[in-house]
């Protein structure tokens, strides 16, 4: 199981998939094979996945450890749920709550669940079937969701088949069990934690920035879905859905946190980084290299 140490602080990420259902050219709608090519050069090896000779790209939970709480930050697709949309997403059967287990959290653990978004493969640990029911996978943690999020998903599971399905098997069972804590994006947990808000991917969406002792880091949710956004920041997913929005976001956060030091955990990159800049052209380099 994969963990970085930041003195009082650990980082350890949970893989629920290890590949992306869209190819690069599909997911990155304004990228050309051409310009995405030409920064393979650093996007090799550490971000490249050679199975699918395309950029790498996980499902993944990251656990974080501080001296005050265990806390998961958002959770995948989940299991058991019907997501027509994608057949790797369908009625899962995989093995996230084991995985979870292996890396030393137990679902009574954890005390504070955070979702960047509420996106599909970013809420689907929030319950589990028990009994014919949807019921809190956590159920001792609060469950921080941004109210401005909560709002706009609530409204649009009346219009949209996926949202309805979506929200209510895998958030309208934590606000009905009163395990949510709607907040706003510029949230402070605690000294080491606090939302941030990147708004435009969806309304509500925002990072998760960790102060410790060995170090910053952010989790910055899906502001970039493949690596090679590091570098071409104008390029959009083709999920964003305030697309002027999500551009603005991105790029900002590419000017805050170049060159500093700060860990940059993304939800979908296949690992950890940092955002440095050389010779002008930004790129992503891996933690530990
Ligand atoms: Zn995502």
């Amino acid at each position: 199981m994969p963990t970085i140490t930041l003195g009082d602080v650990t980082i350890t990420r949970v893989i629920e998939i290890d590949r992306s259902f869209y190819p690069t050219a599909s997911m990155l709608p304004e990228s050309t094979a051409d310009a995405v090519q030409r920064h393979y050069g650093w996007i090799r090896p550490h971000f490249f996945d050679e199975r699918t000779g395309d950029i790498g790209s996980r499902i993944q939970s990251y656990v974080v450890r501080t001296p005050r709480h265990t806390v998961v930050i958002d959770t995948g697709v989940g299991n058991d749920k019907p997501r027509d949309e994608s057949p790797i997403w369908n009625m899962r059967q995989g093995a996230y709550l084991t995985d979870l287990e292996a890396a030393g959290v137990r679902p009574d653990d954890v005390d504070v669940v955070i979702t960047t978004h509420m996106h599909v493969d970013h809420v689907g640990w929030n319950t589990r079937l028990v009994g014919g029911a949807w019921v809190p996978t956590f159920p001792r943690a609060k469950y921080l969701m941004a109210g401005e999020e909560w709002e706009f998903w609530n409204y649009e599971r009346a219009r949209n088949h996926e949202a309805a399905t979506l929200i209510g098997d895998s958030v309208a069972p934590i606000v009905d069990a009163g395990r949510a804590v709607l907040v706003d994006t510029t949230h402070v947990i605690d000294e080491h934690l606090g939302f941030e808000p990147w708004p435009g991917h969806t309304p509500g969406h925002a990072a998760v920035r960790l102060r410790a002792s060995g170090g910053d880091a952010v989790f910055s949710g899906d502001l970039m879905h493949r690596v090679v956004q590091v570098a071409e920041p104008q390029w959009n997913s083709r999920f964003c859905g305030d697309g002027p929005r999500a551009r603005k976001s991105r790029e900002e956060f590419l000017g805050r946190y170049a060159d500093t030091g700060t860990l940059v955990c993304a939800a979908h990159f296949p690992q950890p980084g940092y955002i440095v800049t050389e010779g002008g052209q930004r790129r992503f380099a891996p933690a530990g290299a």
